[in-house]
């Protein structure tokens, strides 16, 4: 339903929880969020962002440090509400961290050949097997960086996605994906910020870049890289938000 995203110098938590604040209004079920600081502490439950928020100030030594991160408010499609079909979704090493918006159709039938190779599957959730393919790709090839493997995963996804992914294997970076489902970057200064709409954006940059269907992105501290899903380089405007509309 809802995602943000951050990536600068600032503690990611509170801006990523801010952030799902201000995309409440499209109503939502559960939420969550993921952090690279070394190690990739995650939180994610059923109920409102004031519950996250709550959980976060209870304990939030593990959650601080990072100055990347991802988050996410979910509309379950399928898979009920409750803590384990939150996003973000991680494979068994938790090592990668996967948040979606949409509908991946063919969930099924990637489900079953991943189950049939010995992946099991921790939500009911279509969004959990981009994280499980993911892994399994990554598996195949170490050496592969992480646009190149969410490419790759990306390639057997039929439906609907925006999606965002982070990975301690090759940290310092966001992933981004999106095909029927909005996604924009916010240009900051030394700080770039994600979300499903300009709305938790305006607060921090008013210079922003509207991905297309078809395409992903490469997010770091020091800029971004726009490329078609088929990997062809594209050159994106920055649109200036005009504020006193
Ligand atoms: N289909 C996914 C799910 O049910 C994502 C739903 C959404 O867009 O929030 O978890």
């Amino acid at each position: 339903c809802g995602i943000v995203g951050y990536i600068g110098t600032r503690e990611a938590a509170p801006l990523l929880l801010g952030g799902l604040h201000r995309l409440e209004y499209r109503g939502y079920d559960s939420a969550g969020i993921a952090l690279l600081n070394g190690g990739l502490p995650f939180m994610k439950q059923k109920g409102s962002v004031a519950e996250l928020q709550k959980a976060f100030d209870a304990s939030p030594a593990r959650m601080l440090g990072a100055t990347i991160g991802i988050g996410h408010t979910r509309w379950a499609t399928h898979g009920d509400p409750s803590d384990r079909n939150a996003h973000p979704h991680l494979n068994a090493q938790e090592d990668i961290a996967v948040i979606h918006n949409g509908i991946i159709e063919n969930y099924s039938v990637l489900k079953q050949e991943l189950q049939g190779e010995g992946y099991h599957f921790q939500s009911d959730t279509d969004s959990e097997v981009l994280v499980q393919l993911i892994d399994r790709i990554w598996k195949i090839d170490p050496s592969l960086s992480l646009e190149a493997v969410v490419r790759a995963a990306l390639r057997h996804v039929e439906g609907a996605y925006g999606v965002c992914v982070i990975s301690p294997r090759d940290p310092d970076k966001i992933v981004v994906a999106r095909k029927g489902s909005p996604l924009v970057i916010g240009i900051g200064e030394g700080e770039y910020f994600i979300a499903s709409d300009a709305a938790p954006i305006v607060e921090h940059t008013n210079r922003v870049v509207y991905l297309s269907d078809g395409e992903m992105a490469v997010i770091t501290r020091s800029g971004y890289q726009v490329r078609t899903i088929e990997n062809v380089a594209m050159e994106k405007d920055i649109t200036e938000l005009d504020f006193s509309l």
